[in-house]
């Protein structure tokens, strides 16, 4: 049944090198939503972990970590994570495009899941959001978790 699973999943033929650089970039890192919040974070005064795994044995990775805090930051991107104003699902190869979204809408939800369990918490935003504002909101969080 797994192998089967795996095998529905596998990539379809990509088409056109947009398609295909799509399909390999399901995990990015530094995209310039991240890159932005970052410099906002960084000028407030708060360090913090980039692309860190928060929970000992479990290889989740958050994009920005306040390990003392406890705060989990996340910088979902619209495509990857359907974002409900810019999400879209590509014509081509639909099925497994579905599928793949889908597994990752399942994938967010269980890591907040763990996360939430481990007395973290997480905050999600989308690429598209303001830096300036997200900045505001995660250094009010980690303000509030340390400040006892
Ligand atoms: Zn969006």
């Amino acid at each position: 049944v797994i192998l089967n699973r795996v095998k529905k999943l596998l990539a379809p033929h990509a088409s056109t090198p947009e398609t295909r650089r799509r399909m390999q970039n399901t995990r990015r890192r530094d995209t310039p939503a991240e890159l932005a919040l970052r410099r906002e974070l960084h000028r407030r005064g708060l360090r913090y972990r980039v692309d860190f795994a928060p929970l000992p044995g479990v290889r989740r990775r958050a994009d920005i970590v306040f390990p003392r805090a406890r705060v989990a930051v996340f910088v979902d991107g619209c495509f990857w994570h359907s974002c409900p104003q810019h999400g879209t699902r590509p014509r081509e190869n639909a099925r497994w495009w579905t599928e793949k979204l889908e597994q990752n809408r399942m994938r967010d939800a269980d890591t907040n899941r763990e996360l939430d369990e481990a007395g973290w918490l997480v905050l999600r935003f989308w690429e598209h959001e303001d830096a300036v504002a997200t900045a505001a909101t995660v250094l009010e969080a980690v303000a509030a978790r340390t400040s006892t």
